[in-house]
């Protein structure tokens, strides 16, 4: 790697979309970013901006059968700005994988081992690694020369102990197939919790935070002097919150009451469960903005959702809350934890004995600056901090090969 090369394209892979953001790690800056979706389908779709250039967003609508008919497109639009992939300044591609197991846990340059042990644990992230690997073995055809990265959504709640990872079943049954908690979104938990310490004006080590990941999925974790001692999503995604269609937390037993008297199949329950659930099952909409135009209208269904919502969030802080014994800061991020103050106060409401307050007017302030919003009285710091998996990805891809 030469001196001037500071640029890392970080690539999300999904089944059918490709995510891409370009970054110069001198200074952090976003070159482009971008998005392909529906690959593989007729009418492909590339939105690209470029940031850098400061040129309008570009859209291109045409047939890109596979992932890699995709990123070549992505290439010739970085092209058109001056910042072609193949260009000396590109350091590396950093990619996001879903499932790192127990043995992936660090950013890890990838080479064949890497790609075998991402394949073995398809069996527990079969929506994610596949799309995962493509966008990887993709990349390594355009750029064979370039190290590739692979950064884990998995790794940050490594360090979880024993306790937290394991349930309480059989313990052969476990080991052999691998049933344990691994958690997700870590790398935004670990840049939050990070940013959340910088907030503080502390380092990471001094405090306990808890991470409140409010997307369209959702997770929380409890972060004890920068290491994640618990989170709230298991062996799949679907443990913990109530999400935008995923139900969180079930009694297990009530796939099985499913299954013999409602005669559906694993593959329905399934879908039923990351699906239909959550609040798009209970009220029929995901999306929280919605939700609340539907509550200030009145709408009984939309008023019960977000009480389940806010119920199940507010029991999980009360848990972390014991995990961690002293808590410095709460942390909103992601799509709802940003943007919904309702859903920020809903979570702290009455909780003062805890020493969790928020100032109604600045939890009304809209900004895309991490910002406290509890009052000066409170023990306990409530922030909104904005989260940037892309930033992240980049920035351990970057540290990893220039190191
Ligand atoms: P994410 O998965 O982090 O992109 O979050 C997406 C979700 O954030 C959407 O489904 C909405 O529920 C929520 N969201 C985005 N913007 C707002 C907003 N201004 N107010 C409330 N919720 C929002």
């Amino acid at each position: 790697m030469t001196a001037d090369a500071t640029r890392v394209l970080v690539l999300n892979s999904g089944s059918s979309s490709l995510k891409y953001q370009l970054l110069d790690m001198n200074g952090g800056t976003r070159l482009a970013v971008g998005l392909v979706e529906r690959i593989g389908e007729p009418a492909s779709r590339l939105v690209h901006t470029p940031l850098a250039a400061g040129g309008d967003k570009r859209e291109r609508t045409e047939p890109m059968p596979d992932h890699d008919a995709a990123l070549k497109a992505v290439a010739d639009e970085l092209s058109e700005d001056g910042l072609g992939l193949d260009s000396p300044e590109l350091a590396a591609i950093g990619h996001r994988v879903v499932h790192g197991g127990l043995k992936l846990t660090e950013p890890t340059v990838i080479d064949d081992a890497v790609l075998k042990e991402i394949e073995r644990l398809v069996p527990v992230a079969p929506l994610h690694n596949p799309a995962n690997l493509t966008g990887i073995r993709t990349a390594q055809r355009l750029r064979p020369d370039l190290p590739q990265v692979a950064v884990f959504d998995t790794a940050f709640h490594s360090t979880m102990p024993e306790y937290a990872a394991r349930y309480a079943i059989d313990v052969e049954t476990a080991d052999a197939h691998r049933v344990r908690r691994y958690g997700f979104h870590g790398t935004s938990h670990a840049y939050v919790s990070r940013e959340t310490a910088k907030l503080l004006g502390k380092q990471p080590e001094d405090v306990n935070v808890i991470v409140l990941h409010l997307g369209n999925g959702a997770s929380a974790s409890a972060v004890a002097g920068g290491r994640c001692v618990d989170t709230s999503m298991g062996l799949t995604p679907l443990e913990g919150l109530v999400m935008g269609t995923r139900s969180g937390d079930i009694d297990p037993a009530v796939i099985f009451h499913l299954e013999r008297n409602a005669g559906m199949s694993s593959e329905e329950i399934d879908a039923l469960l990351n699906k239909k659930s959550g609040l798009m099952g209970l009220c029929g909409d995901n999306d929280m903005r919605e939700i609340r135009r539907r509550i200030d209208e009145g709408d009984k269904r939309a008023a019960l959702a977000f009480d389940i919502y806010i119920h199940r969030l507010r029991k999980y802080i009360g848990a972390y809350t014991a995990v961690l014994g002293r808590v410095d800061a709460v942390a909103f991020t992601a799509g709802v934890g940003e943007n919904a103050a309702p859903v920020r106060e809903a979570a702290v409401l009455g909780l003062e004995e805890m020493g969790l307050a928020v100032d109604a007017r600045l939890n009304a302030e809209r900004s895309d600056e991490a910002r406290i919003i509890s009052p000066e009285y409170a023990r306990v710091v409530v922030a909104v901090v904005p989260t940037d998996e892309e930033l992240e990805i980049a920035n351990q891809t970057y540290a990893l090969v220039s190191s």
